[in-house]
């Protein structure tokens, strides 16, 4: 049986969404700035696709920037805001300590700027305390990023909350909602977000497109000179095809939502329940608060690589920390962040459903994992050595 369980790191192109970029990929080629009615066509599927992205999050049509992706989308955002507000004077930046390299790595290249930068706990549940966003605004605050929902545990944050205290402080607020938009109800005016970052491949759209929502007013820096796409603030011929195919794959994820969320918060608790009957196993994160999708669990004296490896055998597709930092071997800083030790943290396995997985699929998974656990404990010396501290050999 072949099992995709990584949908947190990439999706696969819905059929409907496909079918909305080929006009765009074939026939409808001209380019969107172009004054033929060829051109005027792919100006339509421009607006159109932007319109049907805003309306799906609550936003006005020229709110809406396309971007390459979710990391651009953060870049710019971060680093737009920071420029604007250093010329203010404002040189400090409040994030989390478990956000997408996206954001880290921004924030990080501002400090070496001269910005003082703060990241909030999130504790055991991975959540962070509004209350702390609260204490760490300060007279010279440019900005607080904190994400919507974390990519490896799927704890999602009280975002509302945050923002209503942001805009009580006069202090932008920006969210990186790659793993939540198409995958829970989002609406930006009323959870007080004035920049927020999304990515068309998490929801089942293509890769290479995303958007950043910022909210009129906020005169973001030009992230591209050049043209007059995007108002003139991300230069370049438009791909129209990808638009579409966003637009489309976020209004058939936001149609189905409810349906959806109803079908992989089964999944997911079956899958949980079934996980945590392996001895020495913990769910990390929040269990309530959490995307519908995302199981994250961490499996005593196991190295999350092999156990990888072994469900590859199994034809199962999963994810041990973050993607990006496979292939490193320091343990996920989300999962540091939340406190587990290093040794726990590297036996940690991510899996991410869509809701085209099957209860046949969840519990194969399940019948799989057990043995595959067995199998590395039996060689494991770490293993050993937990079970003799345990009094058990
Ligand atoms: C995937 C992801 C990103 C990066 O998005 P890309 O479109 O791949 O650049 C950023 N933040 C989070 C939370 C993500 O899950």
């Amino acid at each position: 049986m072949q099992v995709y369980a990584d949908n947190a790191a990439t999706t696969k192109l819905s059929e409907t969404a496909l079918q909305a970029m080929m006009p765009y990929l074939t026939d409808t080629f001209g380019n969107a700035s172009s004054l033929y009615s060829l051109g005027q066509d792919a100006h339509h599927g421009v607006q159109a696709s932007r319109a049907a992205v805003a309306a799906v999050l609550g936003a006005d049509t020229n709110e809406i920037y396309f971007t390459s992706g979710g990391s651009e989308a953060d870049n710019w955002a971060i680093k737009g805001v920071a420029e604007l507000m250093a010329k203010k004077g404002k040189k400090h930046i409040i994030t989390s300590a478990f956000e997408h390299h996206a954001v880290l790595h921004t924030v990080k290249k501002l400090e070496e700027q001269g910005f003082r930068i703060t990241y909030l706990p999130v504790y055991e549940n991975g959540i962070v305390k509004v209350e702390d966003v609260k204490n760490a605004i300060c007279e010279d605050t440019a900005l607080v990023t904190i994400m919507y929902a974390n990519n490896e545990i799927g704890t999602i944050q009280p975002v509302a909350e945050i923002g209503a205290v942001c805009h009580e402080k006069g202090v932008l607020f920006h969210t990186d909602a790659v793993q939540a938009v198409g995958h829970v109800a989002i609406d930006v005016k009323a959870q007080n977000i004035d920049l927020m970052s999304m990515s068309a491949h998490k929801f089942h759209g293509p890769k290479g497109i995303g958007a950043l929502y910022c909210k009129k007013g906020i005169r973001l820096p030009n992230l591209i000179e050049g043209g007059a796409q995007e108002r003139g603030r991300r230069a370049g011929t438009e791909a129209v095809y990808a638009m579409a195919g966003m637009a489309a794959a976020l209004t058939e994820a936001n149609d189905a939502l409810a349906q959806n969320t109803a079908k992989l918060t089964a999944l997911r608790d079956r899958l949980i329940d079934g996980l945590l009957k392996v001895e020495s196993s913990r769910l990390n994160g929040d269990r309530q608060n959490r995307l519908p999708g995302n199981v994250n669990i961490s499996f005593e004296g196991v190295e999350g690589e092999s156990l990888l490896l072994y469900l590859d055998m199994k034809g199962i597709s999963a994810s041990s920390g973050s993607a990006c930092t496979s292939g490193s071997l320091d343990p996920s800083h989300v999962l540091l962040a939340i406190g587990l030790p290093h040794e726990v943290a590297h036996g940690s396995l991510r899996l991410s459903l869509c809701e085209s997985n099957t209860e046949e699929e969840i519990d194969y998974i399940i019948s799989c994992v057990p043995e595959i656990i067995e199998r590395l404990r039996n060689m494991s010396p770490l293993w050993e050595r937990i079970q003799k501290e345990r009094g058990n050999l």
